[in-house]
Order: C-alpha cells, then structure tokens, then sequence
C-alpha cells in the first residue's frame, strides 16, 4: 500500500525512492534490491537469480529479480526499469560486458551501488563492487583436468603416465563476456608447455581466443563448430583425443557431435571433455563416463557474498574485498570478492555435489 505509492511517486518526481540517499537506517521492508541475470537458458543463472532473491527476501528486502533472455537491450530497459523504479542497489550479471555504461552511469547520478555478479561490467567507473569466483583459476583447472583425463597429469599434480602426443581442439566462451578471457588464459598458460613441447596438438590450428569463441555460450553453435572440426581437420582417419571446453552447455554440444561421428567407445572412445558449473545434465554424463569432468562453482556461497555486499552498501559501508589488484574494467580496478571452485571427476560427484546438498542423487541418475 503506502509504500507502493510513495515508491511510485518518486519514480515521477524523477528521484528515485531508494537510490543511494537515505538507505542507512531504514527498514529491510523499504528497500529494494534490483536483481538483474543473463537468462534462464543455463541452470546455473536460475540457481544464482533464485538464491539471491531468497536469502535478501529471508532478511526481509524487496527484490526484483530479472532475466533478459541474452538480449542485450532487454537486459538495458530492465535495468533502466529498476532504477526508475527507485531500485537501491542493483546486483547485475551482464550479458555483454561493455553495454551497460548508460544505466550504469544512471544508477551513479541516482546514487545507486551497482554490484557486478560473476561477470566483470566493463569501460565503466560506476560499478561498485564485483563479486565472482577466481576465474583464472577456473581456466587452470579446466587445463589441468584436460591433462588428467589424458593421462599427461595426475590430480596431486604429479607427471602421469601417458606420454602422447595427443590431439586436442580448444573452446572458449563468448567474447563480450570477460570471464571468457581469464577461463581461456588460465588454459592456455596451463597447456602452454605441452603445446610446445608437441605432447599436445592442436590439429585444427585454432589456437586463438578470436577463432574458438562461441557467442552467448550456445550449446547448438558449439555443437555446429566441433561438427566443422570433425569435417575440416579429422577426415584423415585423425582421431579427436581430448576437447578444452569451459561450459557445461558447450560440453554437451560438443559430445552431440562427436557421437553422431561415431566416438563411443573401442577404438573411437570419447575423447577427454571438461566443462563447468555442475549443470545436472552433465553431472550425469560425467556419472557415466562420458564426459570427463565439470569446474564446481557453488552459485549458493556466490549469492551470499551478494547479499553481504548489497547490505554493506545499504548502511553506507564499503564491502570488503579479498581481491582489488585483478580485476581491471579498463577504467578502473573494481574491489572485488572472489570465491574458490573446485574440480568434479566422477569419483568426486558424491562427497561435492551431493553430500554438500547441490544435487540430489536422484537427479543426477535422471539428468534433471
Ligand atoms: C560464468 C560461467 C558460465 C558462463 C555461461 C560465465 O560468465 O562465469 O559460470 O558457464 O558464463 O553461462
């Protein structure tokens, strides 16, 4: 009732209700916290859109939570939206990095903090804080599982037993999305060495960022690019021996193309694939010997860290970082939080994902 209306009549008289001013002290009740997310296409967005709303809404915050269905101008008017609406902190997960300069320069003159959620928004002064995980330790680990799975490494680290040489194609994220780049040279710094040294090939020659993104993470274009590579550099009677992918959505397009080229199992075994996220549908691949491995990252431990900044925010302090030297937006070095992840094999699914409560047994049987 009366809040609603005090909220909408600021949004006329052009204020904003919240927007920064007088946050501090004021009731949970009264305040609204915009919750903006790239799309529900991948799980882990509905896990982390989902958790965050919870736990602000358990503490008694208004929320107003927002998917943009990987449309960049959806994802600008939502957010416009928000702040018009008298948002008083707004947690962002960018589709593309550097397309938000105009609402987040909005959101400045309306005295809003902007939390960048897990993607770092770029080319702008005005974001506040960035919480995530480290994401060039994402890239190492997926390097590293890739090396496992051949055999080159052991877990602990250690020389394996294989010996190579192996071939290997190379995927990355989507361009517009910074953490692409940290996953893609966190692997890259890892695979270096065996590059080199020739223990690892890669038989396409595609070896730049440029020419192994997929845009928006899609599963189908990822699916279509190994289909190319199987049709351009393997009709020799090559075989495909491991794959560098850093999304689950991406590991499952490309899996799709390699059965459908005959790898199974014999001669022709699937090759060594990785992934990230913990998506169930993989989870359940790698249960099943088909995919390799996944990067955990817990979206639930991502969205406390969110709460614990926008609360910080909101009585007028400043969130405390464990990062400020990494993250470089191109105007300025963003005080960030970053949260460990971890590497799941199949042995690991149960004492990580299960025990832990992420997944349940029966849907990682059921693969949903
Ligand atoms: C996230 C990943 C996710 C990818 C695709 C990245 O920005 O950090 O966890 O796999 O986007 O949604």
């Amino acid at each position: 009732g009366g809040v609603a209306i005090a909220v909408s009549l600021a949004a006329c008289s052009g204020e904003g209700a919240g927007g920064g001013g007088d946050t501090k002290g004021a009731e949970p009740g009264d305040l609204t916290i915009g919750v903006s997310m790239p799309t529900q296409t991948s799980e882990r967005w509905i896990a982390d859109g989902n958790s965050v709303k919870e736990k602000l809404q358990a503490k008694g915050y208004k929320v107003d939570l927002q998917y943009a269905g990987d449309e960049i101008p959806t994802q600008s008017q939502q957010i416009d939206q928000m702040i018009t609406q008298g948002a008083d902190v707004l947690v962002i997960a960018a589709i593309d990095g550097t397309a938000l300069s105009g609402q987040l320069q909005a959101a400045a003159n309306a005295k809003i903090p902007v939390i960048s959620y897990d993607r770092l928004i770029r080319n702008s002064p005005n974001v506040d804080f960035y919480v995530s995980f480290d994401n060039y330790k994402v890239g190492v680990a997926q390097a590293n599982a890739l090396l496992v799975g051949l055999g080159l490494q052991n877990k602990d680290g250690s020389k394996g037993s294989a010996a190579g040489p192996f071939n290997i194609e190379l995927f990355a994220g989507s361009l517009d999305d910074n953490n692409a780049h940290f996953f893609f040279t966190g692997a890259m710094d890892t695979l270096k060495p065996y590059l080199d040294a020739g223990t690892l090939k890669v038989k396409s020659g595609q070896t730049k960022i440029e020419q192994v993104a997929i845009l928006r993470w899609q599963q189908e274009t990822a699916q279509k690019r190994m289909e190319d590579l199987l049709t351009s550099s393997y009709n020799d009677g090559g075989k495909v021996d491991g794959v560098l992918s850093p999304f689950d959505g991406l590991s499952r397009g490309i899996i799709t193309a390699l059965q459908n080229a005959g790898y199974r199992g014999g001669a022709r075994k699937m090759p060594v694939v990785t992934g990230q996220d913990a998506e169930v549908a993989s989870v359940k691949l790698i249960n099943d010997g088909v995919q390799s491995s996944t990067v955990f990252k817990d979206t639930r431990l991502l969205a406390d860290q969110a709460v614990v900044a926008a609360e910080a925010f909101l009585k007028k302090e400043q969130p405390k970082a464990n990062d400020t030297k990494t993250y470089d937006n191109g105007v300025k070095v963003v005080p960030s939080f970053l949260l460990p992840v971890q590497t799941v094999y199949k042995d690991d699914i149960q004492s990580v994902l299960i025990d832990s409560g992420y997944l349940t047994a029966q849907e990682v049987a059921a693969g949903r």
